[in-house]
């Protein structure tokens, strides 16, 4: 088999071993519905059990605050029409920005579409919501501000806590985007003052298809699937056993010397950026250099279309992204490079390489050595380029 590189952490990670072996067993003979009463389906009830006090103890929080759902994009969506049913009779305004997540912006628009107003706040060149813009974006009737922990495509770390302090002070609930912070970076339900938080288990070495919504207990939300009683009534259907489990683990393994990994992670990923934009001409460094997630760098190469150069990418088996895995094969540029002000024909040149612990220095060589390579050879095809040339040699 061909070796891979896979540089492509935001979009999914690798599930970890101990992961997999800790799901098995609830693969094969601990198949009992945890809702059942008989001792078969006590074990599947103390796995979910096990792996809520792992995910609650990520985060600071209680484990009758988490409730486990189909992951990132059905806890956004949940905070967020919740929050829009059960607080309607209070307002109809929601704050958000213009560089979230597409579960929370088209979630947002969804409710445009039924009599809400939503406030989408801009961001500064490096991605960076200001938190006094915010807070003048505040009215009588916001019922709540949504705002990401940290961006999926150029990795800005966003100023939570500030954040919910200003919502605080005027009573209005806050909800974090947290799928591509936790795990990563220390997140801190008590200490940042979050009120709902989206997690997914696929985006920190667990399964897919699994997520949790971390609500605040004083936090009363309508439920978002309705049926049997699972999830404290919150959140029916039987529970997916094995992913749950899976979940738990994967919680409980990045939490264990996070500052380390972090460490590790971003002195690699410096040491990436460091190279190509010393090695390689006419190319940015998208986001903040400093406040961003450890594995994340993100650059536009000019005079070339990001999807070329990920196809020769490819063909060294080295997986990189053009930002946004939900975005691929939308022409459109990002909504996230717009909003940071590159300008189209700049941000076409997008690849986001996002590293992980598994990344090696020698990964790192081999990406930049192929980058220089087939960027050449995409540019000496480009007209864009020649005529930069030329304009450059009068
Ligand atoms: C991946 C991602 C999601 C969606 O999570 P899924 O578990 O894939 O549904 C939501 N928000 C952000 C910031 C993400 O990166």
């Amino acid at each position: 088999m061909k070796r891979i590189i896979y540089l492509d952490n935001a979009a999914t990670t690798k599930i970890h071993l101990e992961v997999l072996e800790e799901m098995l067993p609830y693969l094969q003979e601990n198949y009992g519905n945890p809702a059942a009463i008989y001792s078969l389906a006590g074990q599947s009830a103390k796995g979910v059990a096990k792996a809520r006090d792992q995910v609650a103890r990520l985060i600071n929080a209680r484990r009758e605050e988490i409730y486990f759902t189909g992951g990132g994009s059905e806890s956004d969506n949940w905070a967020i029409k919740a929050v829009a049913e059960s607080f309607a009779h209070k307002g109809k305004h929601i704050i958000t920005t213009k560089i979230e997540h597409h579960a929370v912006l088209h979630s947002c628009e969804y409710l445009e579409k039924r009599g809400f107003r939503v406030t989408y706040v801009d961001v500064d060149a490096e991605g960076f919501v200001s938190p006094e813009k915010i807070r003048e974006s505040i009215r009588q009737d916001t019922i709540l501000i949504s705002v990401m922990a940290a961006n999926n495509e150029i990795g800005t770390i966003q100023p939570i806590a500030e954040i919910s302090r200003i919502a605080h002070e005027k009573g209005i609930l806050f909800h974090v985007d947290g799928v591509q912070a936790v795990g990563h970076i220390p997140m801190d339900v008590e200490e940042m003052e979050i009120d709902l938080l989206s997690i997914s288990a696929h985006k920190l070495h667990g399964p897919k298809g699994i997520g949790a919504l971390y609500i605040r207990k004083n936090v009363k939300l309508s439920s978002f699937l309705h049926g049997g009683a699972q999830e404290r009534h919150r959140r029916a259907g039987t529970h997916n056993v094995p992913a749950i489990v899976g979940f738990g683990k994967a919680a409980e393994m990045v939490g264990e010397n996070m500052a380390e990994k972090m460490d590790k992670v971003t002195l690699l990923r410096e040491y990436l950026i460091d190279r190509v934009l010393t090695e390689i001409p006419h190319v940015r460094l998208n986001g903040s250099r400093e406040k961003r997630l450890p594995g994340n760098a993100s650059f536009c190469f000019s005079f070339i279309e990001g999807e070329s150069l990920l196809i020769l990418l490819d063909q060294r088996g080295i997986c990189g992204s053009g930002g946004s895995a939900c975005t691929t094969g939308a022409v459109d540029p990002s909504h996230v490079l717009m909003a940071i002000g590159v300008p189209p024909e700049v941000a076409k040149g997008v690849v986001r390489l996002t590293l992980s612990e598994y990344t090696t220095k020698e990964e790192v060589d081999l990406t930049v050595e192929a980058l220089k390579e087939n960027l050449e050879r995409l540019r000496n095809m480009s007209v864009e380029y020649e005529q930069y040339l030329k304009r450059m040699k009068k």
